[in-house]
């Protein structure tokens, strides 16, 4: 099941019977009906014999992959060691500004407690103080945060 397809082997303006989709993914018959049953792959309506249309099995391929490589959300810092995105320990982050307007996160996994960071864009900061507590070097803590102090520790 952890095998990833190539999503570009699907034409996109054709159709494709049960059969014809084993082949072409080198897989069982069986297989391909679990993607329609229990995987959400999308048949051309009322047709029996079952058809797929290529440009849904390209979509189905790539959403497995990006399902497989979950991005992370913006609260969220991919830990390394994890090898997930992991939400800070104690929802905590000190944000490091490194210009203007870009800068770090840096946190702790709550799982394996590993130094984690990430880069930020500080016009997104509004996105993620509802999640996180932020914490602001000295003197920047009121940085573009349009009446939106960040909480004190
Ligand atoms: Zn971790």
């Amino acid at each position: 099941m952890a095998k990833n397809h190539n999503p570009n082997l699907a034409k996109i303006h054709r159709n494709y019977s049960i059969e014809e989709v084993a082949n072409l993914y080198q897989v069982h018959k069986n297989t391909v009906l679990a993607w329609i049953k229990n995987h959400g792959l999308k048949t051309i309506d009322n047709l029996k014999p079952i058809l797929i249309l290529g440009s849904e099995l390209r979509l189905f391929h790539q959403n497995k992959r990006t399902k497989n490589k979950r991005k992370c959300l913006p609260y969220e810092i991919y830990c390394l060691k994890c090898r997930k995105p992991q939400i800070p320990a104690e929802n905590m982050a000190d944000y490091i500004p490194m210009t203007d307007t870009t800068g770090r996160l840096n946190c702790l996994c709550p799982q394996c407690e590993n130094l984690i960071n990430k880069y930020f864009s500080l016009s997104n900061i509004q996105l993620i103080t509802s999640k996180l507590t932020i914490a602001f070097p000295e003197g920047k803590k009121t940085h573009n945060l349009e009446g939106q102090p960040p909480p004190k520790q």
